[in-house]
């Protein structure tokens, strides 16, 4: 067999998911789960990843643009947070666009799965995907519209749980009616942290094996940011999460960190790595970060 839906099947199969892939299927929840970690997860939190490659990827937004990504080539493993930092128009919101396929790259390859993400069906592509906007808007509809919106499948308890995740217990409490509170044309009266907050629960219900989330910089208080990076840092132990991130408390708890400057990858690493090894690193974590860090807290 040859072309994308072989190649699909292939490379499911080549990262040993083909049985949960059939249950959810068939609805058949029987079978015990292969991967350990996942039995002490919140039902709602994704139980497999998938990895991801750039090769030399190139991006232009215009043929006779600059090049926002120039020769970019990393591998992210199925599991573990990826934090991406560099200066503003680095390029970072361009490499998330380009996994979720907003955009093809100029030249390059991605794969998703081992499959380049021009072969996946689009909407099969999506699906593997959460991804959360650096400005996460809020949907027409109440606030249950808002958080199962592409999740038709979850249940009252995934809701639940997700809500108690992702502190929005507070909220529900406070609206009129509840989750059945339309805030879609309301959703200025919403703060910048329960938009972001919304948006990541969306996400998570979806169950993604590739979640993506450009971090917004000051929209969150300390303690709720704290109770999100908790919830990441949960995700990332079984899936694929990738983070643009601006606090120095996300990038100090990733697996790896992705330094982007000028469209180009020019390091990579852990942060004491990082710390030890590239100046760039050193400044952002030390002023740019540490700064939006301490502006939360004030
Ligand atoms: P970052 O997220 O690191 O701040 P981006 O990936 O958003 O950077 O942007 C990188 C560069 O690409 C910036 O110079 C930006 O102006 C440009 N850019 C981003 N999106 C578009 C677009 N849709 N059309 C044209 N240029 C874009
Ligand atoms: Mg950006």
């Amino acid at each position: 067999l040859t072309g994308p839906v072989s190649q699909v099947v292939r490379g499911v199969a080549g990262l040993q998911v083909g049985s949960a892939a059939l249950r959810r299927i068939t609805e058949v929840d029987t079978m015990p789960r292969e991967n350990t970690d996942a039995g002490t997860l919140p039902a709602s939190l994704p139980d497999t990843g998938i990895a991801v490659s750039l090769r030399n990827v190139w991006m232009r937004y215009r043929d006779d643009g600059p090049a926002q990504l120039a020769g970019v080539s990393v591998d992210l493993p199925e599991r573990g947070l990826t934090a991406v930092v560099g200066p503003s128009g680095a390029g970072k919101t361009t490499i998330l666009a380009l996994l979720e396929r907003f955009y093809d790259p100029t030249a390059g390859q991605i794969r998703v799965g081992g499959v380049d993400v021009r072969d996946w069906p689009l909407a099969r592509l999506r699906d593997l995907i959460g991804y959360v906007e650096q400005d996460a808007p809020v949907l027409a509809g109440t606030l249950r519209d808002n958080l199962v919106f592409g999740a038709p499948s979850a249940g009252e308890r995934d809701l639940r749980e997700v809500i108690a995740l992702t502190r929005l217990e507070p909220l529900v409490a406070a609206l009129p009616d509840g989750l059945d509170t339309p805030v879609g044309h309301r959703g200025g009266s919403l703060s910048g942290g329960e938009r972001q907050r919304i948006a990541i629960a969306r996400a998570l219900l979806r169950r993604p094996r590739l979640l993506l989330l450009d971090e917004a910089t000051s929209q969150l208080d300390a303690v709720n940011e704290s109770a999100l990076r908790e919830v990441i840092t949960a995700a990332a132990r079984t899936t694929n999460v990738v983070v643009v991130a601006h606090r120095l408390s996300t990038v100090t708890g990733a697996d790896r960190i992705l330094v982007l400057e000028n469209g180009r990858l020019r390091a990579a690493g852990t942060h004491s790595e990082l710390i030890a090894g590239d100046d760039l690193y050193r400044t952002l974590a030390t002023t740019q970060l540490l700064a939006e860090a301490d502006s939360m807290v004030h």
